[in-house]
């Protein structure tokens, strides 16, 4: 009789389930090749949430000239995003770039907007940013030219989505130093003032990132009208901010006034959770046998 290694069922299973897995496993968008991820359904889609966004932006007056400009995570290692020199109004789906995580443009028919180098320090800085508008509404950016923000705790919406935002020092546009600005506060913001400059959002979806800018400009001008009437405000009690902070911390959203919220479970926490139900289903069944 041969001496077996006294290596447990369960690992021996675990293994033959993840083999199988890892030989099952769709390649994700990321770990091909730049030519394979423009050309996806993925970024197809992508790319047309980024041209209606872009409309809804110049609709809005958010954007004049070529201004503004918008990007998306394509996987782990891409990321779609404007280009330079063109309304945001009359893109094309030939027009978006595809660039890598250091600005590197892969593919496109044009230049990126030099303001990409700003996205991606949000995306490097926080994983949970998976797209970014950066624009010049004028309200928020009547604020950005006084670097002042509009006060908190007057209506309940703003606070849930938005809430205190920061004023990124000022720098010149385009360049490393302007990127940098935003790095201490995309953590606890999802709105961020740019001094002198405009504003810039980041959310899971670009659709989401406008939203943060239509709330934010909204907000910004109805505050301005509020001020105009001559009475008072009135604030929300703190007591019901405490509520919309509970609120909030249950759907993700961050806030300055709480502690930071922590990574969602980990991907590789899931798959390995999947992958311990897999064995578990194959032992009983193996066990079921004998
Ligand atoms: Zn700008």
């Amino acid at each position: 009789m041969t001496q077996q290694t006294a290596v447990p069922i369960v690992e021996q299973v675990r293994e033959v389930v993840q083999a199988v897995v890892e030989v099952l496993r769709e390649p994700k968008v990321g770990e091909i090749s730049p030519s394979v991820a423009a050309n996806s359904f993925e970024a197809e889609a992508l790319r047309a949430e980024i041209i209606r966004v872009g409309r809804k932006l110049w609709e809005r007056e958010y954007v004049d000239g070529n201004g503004g400009n918008i990007s998306v995570r394509l996987g782990p290692k891409y990321v779609l995003c404007t280009p330079t020199m063109m309304s945001k109004g009359d893109m094309e789906p030939a027009d978006i770039c595809l660039s890598d995580l250091e600005g590197n443009i892969l593919a496109g028919d044009r230049p990126r907007t030099s303001e990409l180098l700003l996205h991606l320090e949000i995306y490097k800085e926080n994983p949970r940013a998976r797209a970014v508008v950066h624009c010049h509404p004028p309200h928020g950016t009547a604020f950005a030219m006084t670097g002042t923000t509009p006060p908190v705790g007057l209506v309940p919406e703003y606070e849930i989505f938005i809430g205190p935002v920061a004023v990124a020092p000022y720098e010149t546009t385009g360049t490393r130093a302007f990127a940098e600005t935003v790095l201490p506060f995309v953590q606890d913001h999802n709105t961020i003032l740019l001094a002198n400059h405009g504003i810039v959002c980041w959310s899971d979806t670009i659709t989401h990132a406008e939203w943060l800018v239509e709330i934010f400009e909204n907000y910004c001008k109805t505050y301005l009208i509020a001020k105009q009437i001559g009475e008072p405000l009135v604030f929300i009690p703190d007591n019901k901010i405490q509520e919309i902070l509970l609120l909030k911390r249950r759907m993700g959203l961050p806030d300055a006034r709480m502690e930071r919220i922590a990574e969602p479970a980990l991907q590789e926490a899931a798959a390995s959770g999947e992958l311990d139900r897999l064995v578990a289903q194959v032992v009983e069944r193996l066990e079921a046998q004998d």
